[in-house]
């Protein structure tokens, strides 16, 4: 009996955003002009295989700045560091090379904009993402930001001046919920200032965008992606919001022969630390298991390209 054909169906634009692309070229920089082992403050980026990889080349990962021996380099991560881990590099006298992704640091500026002004900062993320550290972390006590997670928590804030309150977002939320709690926002507090729309970056937008779009004809949705990858949870949630069978992989292992138990199209995408190179061996691992098609679909073209730091 020949087996049957299932549609593969490959979300666009998927995978590396220009944000990952540039941290790891600044740590395999960094390897080739210092030798190794680099240090870097966090992973790099949330991604095992990237991880991994990195750490063959000579790349050493912590999250303790008293673990790196003094006057090495450092490389921040790109989710960006609070002005505490700055100053502790300092102190171990460090030598910090930045891989924060531009549109961290931009975030970071608008916080330090407001501060400067004397506003109190709601910001809206996740609590314990390093992203969200970063952010938080740029006033040293926190004590003029609040976190928000969901509605919910704005009625736990207590501000100081309703009329000097602004906001910001981490980079790599649902849209749609991110949305529906700024306008939360902005009924409890009409003034409060904040960006145009939100600070989601192209690359989180784009992604989430390409998988709705194709969404409604999927009856298995597969996000390659690491479990500590904010975007790539979101992707999967999209699937989970709408009752679709959605897994978040990040190895070939993972793939399950079941799940493509009477499912002839199955969407596919990438989360933004997820290289392509993983995504493909993923798609080997499915034709290893049943026939398959696979159908590009065209999305939106993206030519960010962020330029590196001195190294
Ligand atoms: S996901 Fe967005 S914010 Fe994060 S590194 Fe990529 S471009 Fe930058």
């Amino acid at each position: 009996m020949t087996k049957k054909i299932i549609n593969i169906n490959l979300a666009n634009p998927r995978g590396f955003c220009a944000g990952v692309v540039r941290a790891i070229e600044i740590v395999e920089k960094s390897i080739e002009k210092y030798g190794p082992p680099i240090y870097v403050r966090h992973e790099v980026v949330h991604n095992k295989f990237v991880i991994e990889n990195l750490k063959k080349k000579g790349a050493i990962f912590t999250d303790n700045i008293d673990e790196i021996p003094m006057n090495s380099h450092v490389i921040f991560s790109a989710h960006g560091v609070s002005k505490k881990i700055r100053e502790e590099s300092k102190q171990y006298q460090l030598k910090p090379i930045d891989a924060t992704c531009p549109l961290v640091t931009k975030v970071h500026n608008e916080v330090n904009h407001y501060l400067n002004n004397d506003y109190e900062i709601i910001m809206i993320g996740h609590k314990g993402h390093p992203e969200v550290e970063g952010t938080l972390g740029q006033e040293a006590e926190s004590a003029k930001m609040f976190l928000v997670e969901n509605e919910s928590d704005i009625k736990k804030i207590k501000v100081k001046n309703k009329d000097k309150l602004a906001y910001v977002t981490q980079t790599t939320l649902s849209l749609d919920e991110t949305r529906n709690i700024i306008s939360k926002l902005i009924t409890v507090f009409p003034n409060i200032k904040g960006p145009k729309a939100d600070d989601i970056c192209y690359a989180t937008q784009n992604r989430q965008d390409a998988v709705n779009n194709q969404l409604d004809k999927a009856e298995l949705l597969i996000v390659v992606g690491s479990n500590n990858s904010s975007n790539s949870n979101r992707l999967k949630e999209l699937g989970d919001k709408k009752n679709i069978e959605s897994y978040l992989v990040d190895s070939p292992k993972s793939i399950k022969s079941e799940w493509f138990n009477n499912k002839k199209e199955v969407l596919l995408t990438g989360g933004a630390s997820a290289p392509e190179e993983l995504i493909k061996s993923i798609i080997e691992r499915i034709a290893s298991l049943t026939n398959i098609k696979i159908n590009e679909f065209n999305g939106v073209k993206e030519n960010i390209i962020f330029k590196l730091p001195k190294i």
